[in-house]
């Protein structure tokens, strides 16, 4: 079973992976936990390229290719073997990033982005999509708090209409595709929304 996690910053979704991933090994499932950008070796040097802040020096398009190759590399060195394997994976962002992140926001053509989806994923979709949705005040403070004294990565730092652009096409995402994606309301303590999560995958995924 492949779950992605999606969401704007600080909506909370490596602590609810981490939340999954406990329930998941209590039900004695075989798991891997991974991210996006990154989750290779070769994907992670590409990960610190782009959120470094060379990441503005590119084009929109150059920097979606970087994100691409990093993908291409994650897919097949880590996901697919995961998968092939039998294990529950569970990552931290995926392809509905690169739509959101660079299609709705970077404005790069969405023939480009499919056709790059085809090389890096092929048919590899996810079972089950949880899309955490927050206010993005509140998303952007809780990144700031995370973040204590050090500087905004490259897109923490973008303009609030820059956030609510992205709230806004992870929204839509989640409307065109209610069989893959559940839109989770992050605005709850993060015991709560762990639980939401888990009554989602349950009716969805588990027997
Ligand atoms: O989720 P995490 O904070 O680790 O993501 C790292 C950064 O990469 C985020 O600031 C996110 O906005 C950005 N990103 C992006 N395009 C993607 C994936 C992530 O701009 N396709």
């Amino acid at each position: 079973r492949f779950i992605t996690f999606e969401g704007g910053e600080g909506t909370g979704k490596s602590t609810q992976i981490k939340k999954l991933a406990d329930r998941l090994k209590a039900a004695r499932m075989r798991i891997l936990v991974t991210r996006e950008p990154g989750g290779s070796p070769g994907a992670e040097i590409m990960r610190h390229l782009v959120l470094s802040g060379m990441g503005k020096l590119l084009g929109p398009e150059a920097e979606t290719l970087l994100f691409a190759a990093a993908r291409d590399d994650h897919v097949r060195t880590v996901i697919l073997p995961a998968l092939n394997q039998g294990a529950w994976v569970l990552c931290d962002r995926f392809a509905d990033s690169t739509r959101a992140y660079q299609g709705s926001l970077g404005r790069v053509p969405v023939g480009l982005i499919n056709a790059m989806q085809r090389v890096t994923i092929g048919d590899l979709k996810p079972d089950l999509t949880i899309i955490l949705d927050l206010p993005v005040e509140i998303g952007l403070q809780r990144a700031a708090v995370r973040r204590g004294t050090g500087t905004p990565d490259r897109f923490e730092g973008e303009q609030l209409s820059f956030h609510q652009g992205l709230r806004e096409a992870y929204r839509k995402i989640a409307a065109e595709e209610p069989a893959r994606c559940v839109l989770v309301d992050a605005n709850f303590d993060p015991d709560t929304v762990a639980d939401r999560v888990w009554t989602a995958l349950r009716e969805r995924l588990l027997p």
